[in-house]
C-alpha cells in the first residue's frame, strides 16, 4: 500500500482502553454540547455546568470523578453519554489541533494506543480534514 492510499483505519483503530477519558487537558464542551447533554440527562444547561463542569482557560470542561476519569465514564459502559458526547470526544483523534503542528499526533499517540505513530504529516492533514468533513465539522 502506498502512503497515498492510507485511510483513517490505517492510522487509527480504537482499542477501547478508556485512557482518553482520563481527563488530562480536559474535555471542552461547547454551548451546543452543553445543551445536547443537558437534555439527554434531563437537566438544564445552567444546572449541567454547575454540576458536571469545571472552568479551564475561560471555557467549560467536563469535571473529573474521584478516579481522575471524566465524570461520565463508567468502567463497564465506558461513556454513559455516548449518543450525545461532546464534539471533541466524537471527533477524537481527528481533531484540528492534533495536526496543527507536526509532532502533535505522535505526542497524543503516547496516551492513545489506537493511534499509529510515524505517519507522514501531510497524510495526517489530509485524512483528518476528510474525516472532519465527513463527520460534519465545519473547520
Ligand atoms: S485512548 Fe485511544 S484507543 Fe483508548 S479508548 Fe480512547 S480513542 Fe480508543
Ligand atoms: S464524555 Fe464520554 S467519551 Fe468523552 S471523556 Fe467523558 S466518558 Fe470519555
Amino acid at each position: 500500500m502506498t502512503s497515498d492510499s492510507l485511510t483513517s483505519d490505517d492510522i487509527f483503530q480504537c482499542a477501547c482502553c478508556g485512557q482518553c477519558c482520563n481527563g488530562f487537558g480536559g474535555t471542552y464542551v461547547s454551548t451546543e454540547d452543553i445543551e445536547r447533554i443537558a437534555l439527554f440527562i434531563d437537566t438544564d444547561p445552567e444546572d449541567f455546568t454547575q454540576t458536571y463542569c469545571d472552568v479551564s482557560a475561560n471555557r467549560f470542561v467536563l469535571t473529573q470523578g474521584g478516579d481522575g476519569k471524566c465524570i461520565f465514564f463508567d468502567s463497564e459502559k465506558y461513556c454513559t453519554i455516548h449518543p450525545v458526547k461532546p464534539d471533541m470526544c466524537r471527533a477524537w483523534p481527528f481533531i484540528a489541533a492534533v495536526v496543527r503542528e507536526p509532532g502533535n499526533w505522535d505526542l497524543m499517540a503516547t496516551t492513545c494506543p489506537g493511534m499509529k505513530k510515524h505517519v507522514a504529516h501531510e497524510e495526517l492533514v489530509r485524512i483528518v480534514a476528510r474525516e472532519r468533513k465527513e463527520a460534519g465539522f465545519s473547520d
